[in-house]
Order: structure tokens, then sequence, then C-alpha cells
């Protein structure tokens, strides 16, 4: 990272990212010191050179140019960590890895309408990570230099250095956005939106308002905004007004939009192009084998407008579609055996993905529970007509099954029980899909070693019925 040469900059959390972060600003010339509230975070760094100081003390920012926050750290609710605060109070700058991003990536200038938008930056509740994995293989397919970054792969600063006419995908958390001092994407994604985090953000309205932050005046050339919540109808309006209506691209799964402006939908499996109330592209996305579900048709249209604006056009988008092998965790077929499909939806970590996984397919044994998130289940039992029987796990199982209400429940509490008796109870036709709806934390590390259990756990049943 460039711009901090011979300045002293403090780092506050030290894991995975908080590291690299201290590694890539001394690589850029600056002296870093660190702090994280855990004694196992500060032995980690100390073990690979870096220094502490403790950011709490008095006089800890004297001479420090920039505090660099991780994303795991709460820097305004519910409670600002103690080093943010004595930052704000000795007048020193609170950024993260992604404004020093935007900061000093390539500034050049590549503004302007024709030129080729140079980072895509993804936010949005759901479908963050398929959409930027869509939009990264539709580039490799088409021979665009890309690279993936952000909150999926690899940090921000380990981007490789910019080469004409690249492409940077970058997939952002509201965490990530609320803080970045600097957010200038060429092209913006609002996805969805749905409650998420509320805690961190101060409710609904402040978690909004941090992915909105990708959205600022005089920030990107072009906006893709999903519509099918009134925060991102409320959005794409004020965008229109301020950016002019051609560079707001307004995107849906289930609504028909064919009206004025640039609008790209999908509906009953098709993905539709509408510029000024003319249809430019009818797109059959029901054979793709790594987008099932209308969730991810939503995800397709996100993708697609992004190269749309890339000046790629539908056809060669919709050849490269055809072979995005999918995400691990997000809705992947593990298994298929005897007429029984088995789904790993790990990555269902609140309601209303699961809800949508529960959507996208029939006759399901739904393993689900856990961690349970804020707001409790309400918004799922609408969608739970498709559910044959639950298998519930955690700790919480019993107060999540009898949330069920008009659902046949089985409190299984582990994973290794719910796929034993979920595969041994359904029948041809049937899928056995894990969409927990919860957090994981309570029985495993994260979303993926929970996957990685399922997984294993149905290996084990299958070996074992040979
Ligand atoms: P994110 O990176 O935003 O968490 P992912 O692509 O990893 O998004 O998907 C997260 C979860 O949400 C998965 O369970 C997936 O099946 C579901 N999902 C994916 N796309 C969408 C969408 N557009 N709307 C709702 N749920 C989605």
């Amino acid at each position: 990272v460039s711009g901090y040469g011979g300045q002293t900059v403090a780092v506050l959390g030290l894991g995975r990212s908080g590291r690299a972060t201290a590694k890539a600003l001394v690589a850029g010339g600056a002296q870093v010191i660190a702090w994280d509230d855990s004694a196992t975070g500060r032995d980690a760094a100390e073990a690979e050179g870096i220094e502490i100081r403790d950011l709490t003390r008095n006089g800890a920012y004297d001479g420090v140019s920039a505090l660099i926050v991780s994303p795991g750290i709460p820097h305004l609710y519910p409670a600002p960590n103690p080093a943010v605060a004595a930052a704000w109070d000795a007048g020193v700058p609170v950024d993260n890895d992604i404004g020093l991003f935007f900061q000093s990536y390539a500034t050049d200038d590549w503004d302007g309408f024709d030129i080729t938008p140079k980072v895509i930056a993804v936010t949005g509740s759901n479908g963050k990570s398929t959409t930027s994995a869509l939009i990264h293989h539709i580039l490799t397919t088409v021979g665009r230099p890309t690279q993936l970054a952000g909150n999926i792969g690899r940090g921000v600063l380990d981007i490789d250095p910019a080469i004409d006419g690249e492409v940077v995908v970058l997939e952002l958390s509201s965490y990530q956005t609320d803080l970045a001092r600097s957010l200038t994407p060429d092209v913006a994604i609002l996805t969805n939106l749905s409650p998420d985090h509320l805690d961190r953000h101060g409710g609904l309205g402040g978690y909004f308002a941090a992915k909105r932050r990708l959205f600022a005046e005089g920030g990107p050339d072009r906006a893709i905004v999903g519509v099918d919540e009134n925060e991102g109808r409320y959005l794409a309006n004020q965008l229109s007004t301020a950016m002019s209506d051609d560079r707001v691209i307004r995107i849906s799964s289930g609504q028909k939009l064919d009206g004025e402006g640039w609008n790209v939908f999908a509906r009953k499996g098709f993905l539709s192009e509408y510029r000024k109330g003319r249809q430019v592209a009818n797109i059959d996305l029901r054979p793709i084998a790594g987008l099932p579900g209308a969730h991810n048709h939503q995800n397709a249209c996100a993708a697609y407008a992004a190269c749309r604006t890339l000046g790629i056009a539908p056809r060669v988008i919709e050849n490269a579609m055809q072979s995005y092998p999918g995400l691990a965790h997000r809705s992947q077929l593990i298994a298929e055996r005897n007429g029984v499909r088995v789904i790993n939806d790990s990555k269902a970590t609140n309601v209303d993905s699961a809800a949508k996984a529960l959507q996208a397919f029939r006759n399901i044994r739904w393993i689900c529970g856990g961690l349970q998130k804020e707001g409790g289940l309400d918004a799922i039992i609408p969608h739970l007509d498709h559910v044959a029987k639950a298998y519930v796990i955690g700790r919480e199982a019993e107060d999540f099954a009898r949330q069920l209400t008009g659902v046949d429940a089985e409190i299984c509490t582990t994973m290794d029980r719910a796929v034993a008796i979920a595969l041994a109870e359904a029948q041809e036709g049937d899928t056995v899909l894990l969409a927990p709806a919860c957090a994981s934390f309570d029985q495993y590390d994260n979303f993926e070693k929970r996957g990685d259990a399922f997984v294993d756990a149905v290996n084990d049943v299958l070996a074992n019925k040979g």
C-alpha cells in the first residue's frame, strides 16, 4: 500500500486480515504498530514481527497518521471498541483495508462514459459471493484480465498491480463499506437487502446506510440495484435523478421490468434485458447447473448487468455463464443417489437466504438450526410449504423446532444424527437440504466447517449403504 511511506500507522485487530494489512503497510514503507484485545491475536502478530502497542493507553496515538480497523471489530454499534474511540479523540483518521485499497490502487483517470470500468464492487445481504464469483467467471471465460478479492478469496491489499483493461471484482460486506473512507468503484452493485447484522449497525437503517455508501454521489459511473425491496427501489430512484437514467440498471427476480430506463430481470427461469422499453436479450437460465433457484437467477441478473456495462454482448455472457461451477456451501449439489438429491447450503446463515433455498427445491428434508439471528424465524414460516420434514440441529434445537408451526420437526441436535435420519427417511424425488437459517458458532467455527461436517456425514452414510 502506498500513501503512508515514512509514517506510523496503527492496525487494530490481528486476525488474518489485520496481519495482511500490517504487512502491506510495511511493504509500502510505513511503520506499523498494532493491537488486538486478545492475547492470541497479539502473539500471532508478534511472531510475524509486527510491533505491538496498547492502543487504549494514554498517548498511544502520538505520532500516528491513521488507524486501520479490521472488519470484525465494532467501531460504532453496539459500542465502539475503546481503541477506535481513542483514535477519534486523538483526531486520528479511522479507515480500513478497503479504504486503503481505493486510495492507493491505480489512481489513473479511468472515469468517463465509454471507458472500461476497472473496479466492480458487489454488496447486498445475500448473493454477494455468488454474484462476484460469477462476474469473475464470465470475465475469465471471455478472456478479460480480472482479479477477485474482498470478502471472498484474497484480501484487497493482496491484489496484484493493475494491468491495462483489467477488471477487479470486489465483494464487500456492510462491515467493510461502513468503515472505508474511500469507496470509489466504477460499477457498484446492491443485490438485495434483508435484515442481518443489525446489532453492528444500530438497526436496519444503519445497515442500509452502510451499504448505500457504495453509491455515494460522485461515486460509481454505473449502479446496478436490486429493486425487490423498498430500500432498493428507493435507492434506484434517488440514483436515477442524480446519475441519469442509463447509468442505473434495475434488477429483479420475479418482477417484470419492461418500462423506461435500463432493466434486467429474471422470471420463470428466463433472464430479460430491456432498454427504454425494448427487449435486448432473453436467456434461458434453467439449464445452468451452477445457478439453481430464483435467488441465483437474481445473482445472474446482477452479474449479467455488470458485464453489460463492460460492453460484453448478451450472447457472449450467456455462453460464459453455462460453465459457472457454483461455490462450495452455496446450494451446492454434493450427492445424488436413488433419486435423492443432497444439497449443501451451509451458507444460508440467515432466515432470508434459507427461505430462498426452500423455494428453490421440492420435497425437502430440511436440516436446519444453529445460533439464531435477531428477529426470530417469523420470516421463514410462509416458505415452508416445500418442506416434507425438518431435522433440527444446534444447541437451541428445541426452541427452533417450537417455532416451526405446521411442520413435522424432529430434534436431532447433532449433524450426524440429522443426516443419518434424513437420508434414511428420504424417498425418490426428495431433496436433503442443509440450509440452517442460523449462524454456526454454537457448534462450529464457521459455516464452512459446518458444511464440511455435513458433507462428511453424508459420505459416511452413503458409504455404509454401499
Ligand atoms: P453472500 O456472499 O452475500 O453471503 P452467497 O452468494 O455466499 O452470498 O450466498 C449466501 C446464501 O444466500 C446462500 O445460502 C445462498 O444459497 C443464498 N443466496 C444466494 N444468492 C441469493 C440471493 N440473491 N437472494 C437470497 N439468497 C441468496
